[in-house]
This record gives structure tokens, C-alpha cells and sequence, in this order.
């Protein structure tokens, strides 16, 4: 089988029609349904996502397994009710722009799939010209899977976040970027108490609104509203909520780094879980214990379930709260978020944060080419107090860090570099691009 028909960088994703498309679709579902005898399948609002889900749900059941929909929902959702069959399968490409489609697969326990599982659905599955073709077998007319619906899957996943929370009294604009939190934030944050105003409340796979994933430059709607309607609180997603970012009252965005920290202070009793590249502000002001991994969220979720730790992120918005499952739960994390303001105000809380100054770049490098080896062994030869292969090279000294990695996604060497003032994470960053510069030829 050639090499990425149906995993890429990013699970299944693609554009819709061109690499994501019915045939791949039926191929999934038929290789997911000769392993699995239950799967609850969800959508998020794409163009193409209900076309891509009967596709996937003719596939399951062709090979025996039964199918529960529960419809449009937010991929935290999908992934809490998975606890009840034996996988879910999201219908969802998270915070790409609207013409992308995707399909993710959850476990029991809110894992995605890893590589192994993933891999053990590739093998079954061949690519004929430019058709994915399903290699195994399919049952006979009489053991073919039933279909049926549950609509109760955001009731319960909203009770189960809604019996973790006390009454709270915040007034909180809520941008669900049109996408599918829409079907969930609102109503969990009211039911807490919260005065909530909603902007783009209404799913639409076009994504009218904004660009789905919820950096600071797609905001300007939700700083504005939240000044404008003397909020306490701006939450916003992206197109599955899984990910969650947030505005202070004052209407200025809130780093990944410091609601990382928000979080684990809350959250994380024994160990947290987070990434190399995230800031050293966090581990001052956090109380407990913490586990370093490579970025990506997928990362975190196993370090978690594998030290049974209490809390885990990353700054790009994705935050794991095993008390309720290892999927990243944007709900979860605004509900949290909103409890947490309307103790102390999260300004004032981050007011009082220690200020580190962090410079991110990249340098260009050829496809495949391995230069990670020549760059570590030159930066290795520096006087650091310690050193981090998890992910790339990660070099602590007194003043700052430096991180050198390989991008997951693009021919590219990313630099991070952070000290308490400008200059000095300035000529740590140098240092590094330096020498990053001698092996890159490009
Ligand atoms: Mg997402």
C-alpha cells in the first residue's frame, strides 16, 4: 500500500472530494468494522461530513459491526461516549480551514488510536489507481451491523462536566466559531449560572464567521464583545472543541503557556503533562511534579494514562483532564476556566505570573534529510545545566532554554528560545540559529 492513503501528519484529513473522499471512507469503515463489533459515530459541521459519515456507517456495518449516531457533535463528546462501545469515529478535521474533512478514531477510554491500531487498519486496505480498496473479508446478509441513534450523548456528556462544578456567578461571551461546540458550551455554562452572550452560535460548515482554529489574529469579534458586554470572561473554540482559548475582561487574549499554568494549578495535585516547548513561567508557579513530552497532544494524553497523572496541555489550546477522559474537552476546560474566574479575576491572577520573554523561528531544510544529528551534536558541545532529547534538543541553562526540533508537518528546523528579558532570549535564539544555519543548505 502506498504510504499515507489513509493516515497523513494528521490522522485522516484532507480536502473534501480530493484526498478525503466516499471510497476512502467505505475503505475506513469496512477495515474499522472487521475489528469492532460497536461503534458511535459523530460529526462535526462540515460540507462534507455527513456525505463522509454514511459512508463510514455503509462500511461498519458491512463487515458486522453495529453503528450508534448521535449526530453533530463536538469531538469531546464523541469520544466521552465512546466509553460504551468498542471505538468512536469522529467525522471531523478540527481547526483546518472549511474545505477540509476528516476522520478521526477514538478508544474506550478517550485515547485516540495509536500507531499500532492505525496501522493495523492500513494493512487492510490497498490503494487501486487512485482508490483505496478494502483487502478483508465482510460478513454474510445476515449478520450485517443495525443502525440506531442515541440523542442523549450531549446530555450525558454535559452532566458528567456539569457534576464537577459548583454554581458560579461570571458573565462569559462565548465564540463557538460557528462551529460544533455551538451544540454544548452555551447550555453547560447557563446551567452553572453564568450570564452567557454566544457569537456564532449557529454551526455552519462554511465557517462565515472566522477561521476555525481560535489564534489570537481570528479574535477580534470576541476582544471587542467581551469589552463591549463588560464580560468577565471570552471563550472560543475551534471547529470540534476540542481546543479551547480564552480572552481576559479586559479583552486581551490569554496565552496557551498561561492558561496552561491556570489549569495545572487547579487541576494537577501530583503530576502535570506537558510538552518541551512550553514556557518555564509554568513550572514556577505550578506546586507539583511534571512530566515533559514531544508536542503534540496525542503526547500528553499517553504520558497521562501511562503515569496516571492529574492534568495535562498544550499552548495550542488542547487540554486533557483525565477525571474525565484523555481527549482534549474544550467544554470542560471552559467550565473550569469560568470557576476559576469568578473566584479572582483571571487578569489579576496572571498579573502576578513571572515574565519570560520567548522568540520562535524556523529554518528551512531539505525533505528527509537527517541534519538533526550534526545540529545536536554542535549544541550538545554548549554549557547547559540540562539537556532534553524527548523532542528534538531542548538545552536549559541558568538565564533561559533553547529548543531545536524537527517540524511534524513541514520541511522545517523550529527554534524556541526564552529568558526573562528580550536580549538575553535573543542571544540564546542566535546561538542556536547559528548553527541550525550551517546544516540547512536551503
Ligand atoms: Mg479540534
Amino acid at each position: 500500500m502506498d504510504v499515507g492513503i489513509v493516515f497523513g501528519s494528521s490522522g485522516i484529513r484532507g480536502i473534501a472530494n480530493k484526498r478525503v473522499t466516499s471510497e476512502l471512507a467505505v475503505s475506513v469503515g469496512l477495515a474499522v468494522g472487521s475489528r469492532c463489533n460497536s461503534a458511535v459515530i459523530g460529526r462535526d459541521p462540515r460540507t462534507a461530513s455527513e456525505m463522509v459519515e454514511y459512508a463510514l456507517v455503509s462500511g461498519l456495518t458491512a463487515c458486522g459491526c453495529d453503528v450508534t449516531r448521535i449526530g453533530l457533535v463536538s469531538t469531546p463528546t464523541l469520544s466521552y461516549a465512546a466509553r460504551n462501545y468498542d471505538c468512536g469515529v469522529m467525522v471531523t478535521a478540527s481547526h483546518n480551514p472549511a474545505e477540509y474533512v476528516g476522520i478521526k478514531l477514538w478508544n474506550r477510554d478517550g485515547t485516540a488510536f495509536n500507531s499500532d491500531q492505525q496501522e493495523e487498519i492500513e494493512s487492510i486496505i490497498d490503494q487501486e489507481g487512485s482508490y483505496p480498496i478494502y483487502r478483508g473479508d465482510r460478513v454474510g446478509w445476515d449478520t450485517i451491523g443495525r443502525i440506531s441513534n442515541d440523542d442523549r450523548a450531549i446530555l450525558d456528556h454535559k452532566d458528567a462536566i456539569l457534576s464537577r462544578f459548583n454554581e458560579v456567578d461570571c458573565r462569559v461571551v462565548v465564540d463557538c466559531g460557528s462551529g460544533a461546540g455551538a451544540t454544548i458550551t452555551p447550555y453547560v455554562l447557563r446551567e452553572m449560572g453564568c450570564d452567557v452572550i454566544t457569537l456564532n452560535a449557529q454551526p455552519d460548515g462554511f465557517f462565515p464567521a472566522r477561521n476555525p482554529e481560535p489564534i489570537e489574529s481570528n479574535l477580534t469579534l470576541l476582544m471587542d464583545a467581551v469589552r463591549t458586554f463588560k464580560a468577565d470572561l471570552g471563550i472560543a473554540h475551534d471547529g470540534d472543541a476540542d481546543r479551547m482559548m480564552a480572552v481576559d475582561k479586559n479583552g486581551r487574549y490569554i496565552t496557551g503557556d498561561e492558561l496552561l499554568a491556570l489549569f495545572a494549578i487547579k487541576e494537577a495535585k501530583k503530576v502535570a503533562v506537558y510538552p518541551v516547548d512550553v514556557s518555564r513561567m509554568v513550572d514556577d508557579v505550578i506546586m507539583c511534579d511534571v512530566h515533559r513530552t514531544r508536542v503534540g497532544d496525542v503526547y500528553v494524553a499517553e504520558e497521562l494514562k501511562r503515569i496516571r497523572g492529574d492534568f495535562g496541555g498544550e499552548s495550542s489550546g488542547s487540554w486533557i483532564f483525565p477525571r474525565i477522559s484523555y481527549c482534549p474537552d474544550g467544554i470542560y476546560a471552559a467550565a473550569q476556566l469560568v470557576a476559576i474566574a469568578s473566584q479572582e479575576s483571571i487578569a489579576d491572577q496572571i498579573a502576578q505570573f513571572p515574565k519570560y520573554y520567548i522568540m520562535r523561528g524556523a529554518s528551512a531544510c531539505e525533505e528527509g534529510d537527517d541534519i538533526m544529528s550534526p545540529i545536536t551534536e554542535e549544541l550538545s558541545a554548549l554549557n547547559y545545566t540540562q539537556i532534553t532529547t524527548i523532542d528534538g534538543i531542548r538545552l536549559d541553562f541558568e538565564e533561559g532554554w533553547l529548543l531545536v526540533r524537527k517540524s511534524g508537518t513541514e520541511p522545517k528546523i523550529r527554534i524556541t528560545a526564552e529568558a526573562r528579558d528580550k536580549e538575553t532570549a535573543e542571544g540564546l535564539y542566535y546561538r542556536a540559529d547559528t548553527i541550525v544555519r550551517r546544516h540547512t543548505r536551503c
